[in-house]
């Protein structure tokens, strides 16, 4: 029996995978021009480590992760995102000891368990940012826009950028109670969902997807009205120095996050074409997860972008770069004993940095100039047998058609050569 792929997963195929390295490649220069230095965490970790930094009542953690009791007889669990590793890695080595904030960016896959469907895998990718140490509100506009550059770059313009503040533990409370006091009154018509987030978490009922139910909590209270001094001034704090950078942004109240140590600024960035899938980047301030994994107080905001998505509405848009599949020169050998010459001289040229290719399955020699199209070549290299005798090389341009006898040392001098006219 055929052994497919686990379901959820997908083989990122040679002809796709250069779209790959061109989207990864984009988010490195982005991050370099902003500042933000690479961190790669392992892809599993000790299960507690998320229970506290996902929080134990939330969907990912109830229901998508990958768990498992190693053979030590340890709770091994999948990362199901990357904001809880990198800052355990922060805390780890003691980055805090370092100039602030530290400014750290990953790539790499992910795992949930959760229900496939299109542009929705249980191994994913993420490219995330997470600027760690500092209050803001200047560097919650410095990552969000360094994502909307991301994105520029790659050529998806006409991007939605929603913003939000979900206050703070002492402003929050007080909206809690607000909200639910307004809804309290009409809870029965409320979604399952929503009823049972109105004691947990009444603030999520905003963001519930249901029609019915955002049709009900329309005239909710908004927390930007119940936000203390504190946090008031740095989502103004933000809000100015976004249009001082000519960023366009949306205020949008019912961007809300489930959980109690996410602070201050939400943000969401939408590509509209996308459809139902179109939230491409979502972050936001967490100030209080770092004390919830063990460490001290430290101020920390961060995204993720969801590199599915980013290609296929790359995809859609005919954004990605052709594939490169063209090579220099085509080793072609006449016969087994000419082969081993074509074998020394291929090795040469790739030695010196040429895209060299050569026959495996000691075809003829005209199946081979039929190989040399295929890819295609610039240039074929044939060793004949007289050829061979001289150690000389028959060189063909594979554009013009002129062919030249070259001896065996000078054929990647007059390669070069010829490229560059
Ligand atoms: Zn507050
Ligand atoms: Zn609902």
């Amino acid at each position: 029996m055929e052994i497919s792929a686990p379901r959820g997963t997908k083989d990122i195929m040679p002809d796709s995978s250069s779209h790959w390295q061109y989207v990864e490649r984009t988010a490195r220069e982005v991050c370099r021009a902003y500042g933000y230095r690479e961190i790669r965490t392992p892809v599993f970790e000790h299960t507690e480590l998320f229970l506290r930094g996902i929080g134990e009542t939330t969907d990912i953690v109830q229901k998508e992760m990958y768990t498992f009791t190693d053979k030590g007889g340890r709770s091994i669990t999948l990362r199901p995102e990357n904001t809880a590793g990198t800052v355990r890695a922060y805390l780890e080595h003691k980055l805090y000891g370092e100039s602030q904030p530290s400014k750290l960016y990953y790539i790499g896959p992910m795992f949930r368990y959760d229900k496939p469907q299109a542009g929705r895998f249980r191994q994913f990718h993420q490219f995330g940012i997470e600027a760690i140490g500092s209050p803001g509100p200047i560097v919650d506009a410095e990552i969000i826009l360094a994502a909307v550059e991301f994105f520029t770059r790659l050529g998806l313009k006409d991007l939605n950028l929603f913003i939000n503040s979900v206050g703070c533990p002492k402003c929050r409370p007080v909206y809690r109670a607000k909200i639910q006091d307004a809804l309290r009154g009409s809870l029965g018509e409320f979604c399952e969902d929503c009823r049972s987030r109105f004691d947990r978490n009444p603030m999520r009922i905003l963001d519930c997807k249901n029609e019915k139910c955002q049709q009900l909590s329309k005239d909710a209270p908004r927390l930007a009205d119940c936000l203390c001094d504190e946090c008031r001034d740095h989502f103004a704090g933000l809000q100015t120095v976004l249009t001082a950078a000519g960023v366009d942004y949306q205020l949008n109240p019912r961007l809300v996050r489930g959980l109690d140590y996410y602070t201050k600024t939400a943000f969401e960035i939408q590509y509209p074409p996308l459809g139902a899938q179109s939230a491409v980047c979502g972050g936001g301030r967490y100030d209080g997860l770092i004390e919830e994994i063990g460490g001290s107080p430290t101020p920390a905001i961060g995204y993720a972008i969801g590199l599915e998505r980013v290609i296929l509405a790359l995809e859609k848009q005919g954004l990605l770069p052709s594939t490169e599949t063209g090579i220099a020169v085509f080793v072609a050998a006449f016969d087994d004993k000419t082969r081993v010459q074509a074998f020394k001289l291929a090795a040469e040229l790739r030695k010196a940095g040429l895209a060299c290719e050569m026959d495996y399955l000691g075809r003829g020699l005209k199946a081979q100039l039929k190989q040399a199209n295929r890819y295609p070549a610039r240039f074929v290299a044939i060793i004949g047998e007289e050829e061979a005798a001289q150690n000389k090389v028959a060189l063909k341009n594979m554009q013009t058609g002129e062919q030249q006898l070259v001896d065996a040392g000078q054929v990647e001098q007059k390669i070069r050569a010829e490229m560059e006219d």
